[in-house]
């Protein structure tokens, strides 16, 4: 067994109906809570309110950025830090998808620091010197893991580049993962969100530094993803699937938390960077069958076991057997679950090809795939997904 560091601060409050406790979790921290959502509508707008209440009722005082636009930009990020500095606050609650978490994070580095947030980003020009506010994380959306993780996702337009800001500090100090929160998703926001979870459990499953523990949580998001994601997209009022796939994104980012992801997740966020009308989960599903069939000669035995995960009857068929039928595998699971399409009908120009590659190669996701591509490998992967007709 390979010997390994494990480590996670985030307190985790899980189940229907936790959101309830938000105000005696909150007050724990401070008195003067920033609000970060995405602005109100139908769906969401009377958690928003909830919050808002439980929170005040808690003797803490709110002011709400409701600005976040989904893959977070620099200028919203830099808003809501001013809305931060002007009602001093001293915690901050991020209540959304990853968004807004991300958002959350970011403004709370960015006004306790010199600068803006995207110069805090992976190999960016400064480095985290202390202590962020208090981060409080609430998903309402089950994928990105974020309520776990100790990064924020951030793009910036001008560079029409998307990128990370990866630090101890950003672990949310609490998460409060309520499923009741996730039941108003809509099919494909539920489809595209899953597979990011997924695909957290299964590049960190063949992570180059994966380790016991890591295994442990990402083999179970990935059961869970299989098991209920399809079913969900039949029955989205299904209070058990939509339990399970909220513990699975949690699972899944408490993986990639300790150990990271791979070659998608690289490509995905480039691709974020120079369109950013594409959801995250799909920048991923986009490029999994050719990521699939390029690493699946250097990680037989752990693309094996996924590929039995599927489809048991693998069980009886040789390693290399069954890791080469995942590509097939995945086509299938992704037509299932709506995700199935090339680059093209995500209206992504062929002409941003070569600087998604070089994008691609300013993280660090490709250096760590069981098979390490060159810029020449990742440009023919994008190539054979750019039309799947
Ligand atoms: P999102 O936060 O961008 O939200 C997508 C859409 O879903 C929005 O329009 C939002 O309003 C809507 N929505 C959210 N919850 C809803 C609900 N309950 N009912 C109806 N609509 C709802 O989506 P996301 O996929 O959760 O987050 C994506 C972002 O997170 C990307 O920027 C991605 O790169 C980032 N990310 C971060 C991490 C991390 O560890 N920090 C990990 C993976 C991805």
């Amino acid at each position: 067994m390979s010997s390994f560091s494990y480590y996670q601060p985030t307190r985790i409050h899980f189940g229907f109906g936790k959101l309830e406790e938000v105000g005696r979790i909150v007050s724990r921290y401070g008195k003067r809570a920033l609000l970060v959502t995405v602005p109100p509508f139908p769906a969401l707008e009377p958690v928003f309110e909830k919050t808002k209440r439980l929170l005040r009722e808690s003797g803490v005082e709110v002011a709400h950025f409701d600005q976040v636009i989904p893959n977070p930009t620099t200028e919203s990020i830099s808003q809501g830090t001013e809305m931060a500095r002007d009602f001093h606050a001293d915690v901050v609650v991020g209540l959304g998808g990853g968004s807004s978490i991300d958002t959350a994070k970011a403004i709370a580095l960015e006004v306790t620091h010199e600068g803006t947030a995207w110069e805090y980003r992976l190999f960016g020009e400064r480095k985290i010197t202390g202590e962020v506010l208090p981060i409080i994380a609430i998903p309402t959306t089950s994928g990105t893991g974020s309520q776990v993780t100790a990064v924020s996702v951030l793009t910036n337009p001008k560079e029409r580049c998307k990128s990370a800001i990866v630090d101890l500090h950003l672990f949310p100090k609490e998460a409060i993962v309520d499923p009741e929160l996730v039941m108003s998703l809509p099919p494909h926001l539920t489809a595209s969100t899953g597979f990011d979870a997924f695909a957290h459990a299964f590049e960190s499953y063949v992570h180059v530094n994966a380790n016991p523990y890591t295994d442990l949580l990402a083999l179970e998001a990935m059961r869970l993803v299989i098991r209920f994601l399809p079913p969900l997209l039949h029955n989205p009022t299904d209070r058990r699937a939509r339990e399970h796939m909220a513990w699975a994104d949690t699972l899944a980012g408490l993986s990639i938390a300790n150990c990271g992801t791979t070659l998608p997740h690289g490509i995905g966020m480039a691709i974020g960077g120079k369109a950013p009308w594409v959801m995250h989960g799909e920048a991923l599903a986009v490029v999994y069958p050719e990521f699939l069939r390029y690493t699946a000669p250097y990680a037989l035995e752990r693309f094996a076991a996924v590929a039995r995960m599927f489809r048991p009857e693998l069980l009886g068929e040789k390693d290399e057997i069954a890791a080469l039928a995942l590509e097939e595998i995945m086509n299938t699971f992704l037509k299932e679950i709506g995700m199935w399409f090339g680059l093209e009908d995500l209206r992504i120009p062929r002409e941003d090809l070569p600087g998604i590659v070089e994008d691609t190669f300013k993280l660090p996701d490709y250096s760590v795939n069981p098979r390490v591509p060159t810029k020449e490998d990742v440009f023919a992967l994008l190539e054979s997904a750019y039309s799947r007709r």
